[in-house]
C-alpha cells in the first residue's frame, strides 16, 4: 500500500474498526453467559488502551467512562456501540447514524450460522 497522509490513514484505521466493532456486537449472542459479557466489556477496555491512534484511545477511554459498555444481550452491546460510535460523530462533527438501521447495514459473510453460538464457537471459513 502507498503511503498515505496522517488524516487519511487514521480515517481509513477508524473506518476498518468501527466496521469490526459493529459487526463484532451484532454477532455477540442474544443470551450471552455471564463470562462472555465480561469478555466483551474487557474487550472494550484493553481495546481503548491499545487502540493505535493515541488521542482517539485517550478520548474513548474517556467515553467508556461516561457511557460504560453494555454486554447483556446482543443487542444491548449493538445499541450501546452505536451511541458510543454517535458520540464520537458528534464531537468530529459528523452525522448521527440511525441506530434501528444496524442489522440492515452491518453482514459479517460468515454464513446462516446462529448468533446465539458465535462466541464461544471456532470460526467458519
Ligand atoms: P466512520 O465514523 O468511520 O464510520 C464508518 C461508517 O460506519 C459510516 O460511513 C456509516 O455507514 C457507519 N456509521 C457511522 N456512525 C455509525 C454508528 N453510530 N453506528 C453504526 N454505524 C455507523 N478520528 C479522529 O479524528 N479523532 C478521534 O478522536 C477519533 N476517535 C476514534 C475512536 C475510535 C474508537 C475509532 C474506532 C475511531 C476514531 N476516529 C477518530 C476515527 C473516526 O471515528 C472515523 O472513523 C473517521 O473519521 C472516518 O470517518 P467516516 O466519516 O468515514 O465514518
Amino acid at each position: 500500500m502507498s503511503k498515505m497522509g496522517n488524516a487519511t490513514a487514521k480515517a481509513a484505521l477508524g473506518r476498518s474498526t468501527w466496521h469490526f466493532l459493529h459487526t463484532m456486537t451484532l454477532r455477540f449472542p442474544d443470551k450471552p453467559t455471564k463470562e462472555q459479557s465480561q469478555t466483551l466489556k474487557t474487550f472494550f477496555h484493553l481495546f481503548a488502551q491499545l487502540y493505535p491512534c493515541g488521542d482517539c484511545a485517550r478520548h474513548f477511554q474517556k467515553l467508556l467512562k461516561e457511557l460504560p459498555p453494555q454486554t447483556s444481550s446482543r443487542m444491548s452491546a449493538a445499541l450501546w456501540l452505536c451511541s458510543a460510535h454517535n458520540m464520537v460523530n458528534k464531537r468530529l462533527g459528523k452525522e448521527e447514524f440511525p441506530c434501528d438501521k444496524l442489522d440492515e447495514s452491518y453482514d459479517c459473510g460468515c454464513g446462516p450460522e446462529d448468533p446465539k453460538s458465535t462466541a464461544t464457537t471456532t470460526p467458519t471459513t
